[in-house]
């Protein structure tokens, strides 16, 4: 008999966030603001069963919020969120991408008020389009790299 080892355990109790894009689960750490004394699992480029490549986080003993899977949508729409309790899925919902952000990410243009040291909160409009663009509400500068934009 062969033996097989699972690549990552399950969690009795936590948040499992699916389909993540593959490469951007560090991202969505960052994001979550999650600190490294968590317990959790990451598989980057893990095999999709729906084909093509996909992260997936497991922390443990973390109930997400709908606020906090607003902010994983940010770097990852397509991610789906499993709350875990006593190891069965209890919930499951998809990441929303948020219409407004504020203050969490930062205008690219330097030259932007909310860059000035000025008591401006940044603020973001997802853009019309299904490209999932974040447009800043004061100089209209379009976000296209939105991981690199968030604030740590
Ligand atoms: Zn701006």
């Amino acid at each position: 008999m062969s033996e097989r080892y699972m690549k990552v355990e399950k969690i009795e109790h936590g948040t499992v966030i699916d389909h993540i894009m593959a490469g951007m689960a560090f991202d969505v750490i960052r994001v979550l603001g999650l600190q490294n004394d968590r317990s959790m699992s990451i598989l980057i480029n893990s095999h999709s069963k729906k084909g093509g490549k996909k992260d997936i986080l497991k922390i443990e003993n973390v109930e997400l919020s709908a606020e906090e899977a607003s902010r994983v949508a940010l770097v990852s729409p397509l991610a789906t969120i499993n709350i875990i309790a006593n190891g069965d899925v209890v919930k499951k919902f998809n990441a929303e991408a948020p219409r407004v952000v504020e203050g969490i990410l930062s205008c690219s243009n330097p030259n932007c008020i909310s860059n000035q040291n000025e008591p401006v909160t940044s603020e973001f409009h997802l853009g019309p389009d299904e490209e999932h663009r974040y447009i800043c509400a004061y100089c209209e500068r379009d976000i296209v790299d939105l991981a690199r934009q968030i604030r740590r």
